[in-house]
């Protein structure tokens, strides 16, 4: 189950950008690739989040073909580790942690400080 979903406001709770927020672009899923199991096995080290408009670099990016439409010094946000980032959530507005509960057979996420469910069911 996930605890953080693309879409979702989040706090970065260490490092740099300490205490930037934003939105979740995309959740990244790590994979240890084993050759027992074609598909691999979970690798939580991988497991990161871009979040825009945090942890921006400069790229300098090179034109290589007509596809690449933007080239020379770009912005663009490195994954940080879900490990260092906590949703927010949206009823008070404060960097929590989850609780699932099961609602009409699914599962949702709640704030364990508000008790406010923060999916919609
Ligand atoms: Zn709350």
């Amino acid at each position: 189950m996930e605890r953080i979903k693309k879409g979702d406001t989040v706090q970065v709770i260490t490092g740099n950008e300490i205490g930037a927020r934003g939105e979740v672009d995309r959740v990244i899923r790590g994979w240890h690739v084993n050759r027992y199991n074609e598909r691999g096995t979970r690798n939580p080290d991988g497991n990161k989040v871009i979040i825009r408009g945090v942890n921006i670099r400069k790229k300098h990016q090179r034109p290589v073909s007509q596809t690449r439409t933007q080239t020379g010094i770009i912005d663009m946000e490195l994954p940080i580790h879900l490990s260092n980032v906590m949703l927010v959530c949206p009823s008070c507005d404060e960097a929590v942690r989850v609780r699932f509960d099961i609602v009409d057979d699914k599962k949702v996420r709640v704030c364990k400080r508000c008790d406010a469910p923060i999916d919609n069911v």
